[in-house]
């Protein structure tokens, strides 16, 4: 079966092209494989500045690689004829931090919602639009007699991005790339939200990258995490491992910070960097060696390479250079 999305050893530069000391390397030999069976949810996790809206963009297609490429279903975005770029269109579907962005306030959420049915020509009759937009908001939980008629500011932010999920659905899109879908609604509404998302893997077989900063709400819905640090996949696993037992000092930092119940559970004695990180110039080596407790003089010299710790797990450190090498492009093996 053709993979359906794939990120083959992609590079993004901002500013200046590849040889310019004023170049930001946003996103750093990343590749990662989404096949269509079965529906998965991957959470690409990071703190701002670690790439992972750039690879949004970047698997959108709402911005070229500067090396590497997007494939969809085996062929390089930049060649997609315009036919397959409207069916890449339909099967990969976005969800955005910011629902009141998307929305004209001058128009009712059912112009929102007709609009992909339309522009797509998935429907036959009104009758028929109206069916599968009743069953879209429903499958959100949304009652359509409270959600259609309406005007976005007439709903609350939580019903909104509901929305907005409801009409990536409408489409029936192979994989949504949800890029921090509820770090502006309430924390009471995050979990209804999250749940729809889930669902949509569940009841409707569709795939999700999620894209967060939040590695809490990463595990609870997601089957596998990739941990991303300044454009480097610093951890990827299955969820429960990653977040359960951290490997890479980046994650562990991360989980640190999270507060937890169980006291011993703190790593708060292990987040001062170390005499020699304290040496570090992230340009060079290991990009965390300067807040990282463990970073040794080899860690200054040059980034780590991803080591396979176990069957199903890769930590870029040289804490784990006992274990064998992945090559990058192999990242999906983690999963
Ligand atoms: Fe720390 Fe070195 Fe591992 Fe980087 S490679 S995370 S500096 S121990």
């Amino acid at each position: 079966m053709t993979t359906l999305l794939e990120a083959r050893k992609v590079t993004k530069v901002y500013g200046g092209g590849l040889f310019r000391r004023d170049r930001t390397v946003a996103l750093e030999d990343f590749s990662l494989r989404i096949e269509p069976e079965p529906p998965s949810i991957t959470a690409i996790v990071g703190e701002s500045g670690s790439g992972k809206t750039t690879l949004a963009r970047l698997l959108l297609g709402m911005t070229m690689p500067t090396a590497g490429a997007i494939l969809y279903q085996g062929k390089d975005l930049r060649t997609l004829s315009r036919r397959e770029w409207r069916a890449f269109r339909r099967d990969v579907q976005a969800i955005f931090q910011d629902p009141y962005e998307v929305y004209n306030p001058f128009y009712r959420i059912d112009h929102v919602l007709h609009t992909p049915l339309k522009k797509f020509g998935l429907v036959k009759s009104e009758r028929e639009a109206q069916q599968r937009i009743v069953e879209a908001l429903q499958a959100v939980g949304l009652r359509p007699e409270e959600t259609l008629g309406r005007y976005p500011h007439q709903l609350s932010g939580g019903q909104r991005q509901r929305v907005m999920v409801a009409r990536a659905l409408l489409v029936r899109p192979r994989l949504i790339i949800a890029d921090e879908p509820v770090s502006m609604v309430d924390a009471s509404l995050r979990a209804t939200i999250l749940d729809s998302l889930r669902a949509l893997t569940r009841d409707f077989g569709v795939s999700l990258i999620y894209i967060t900063h939040d590695l809490i709400t990463a595990y609870q819905i997601s089957d596998n995490i990739i941990v991303l640090y300044r454009g480097s996949v610093a951890e990827a696993g299955h969820a429960e491992p990653v977040v359960q037992e951290p490997q890479h000092p980046y994650t562990r930092l991360l989980i640190g910070s999270i507060p937890l119940p169980d006291p011993d559970r703190a790593w708060s004695e292990e987040q001062e960097p170390s005499e020699i990180g304290r040496l570090a110039d992230a340009s060079t080596g290991c990009t965390f060696a300067n807040r990282c407790p463990y970073a040794m003089e080899m860690c200054l010299e040059r980034h780590p390479p991803l080591y396979q710790t176990e069957r199903y797990r890769v930590t870029a450190c040289y804490l784990y250079r006992e274990s064998p090498l992945l090559a990058s492009e192999h990242l999906d093996e983690a999963f």
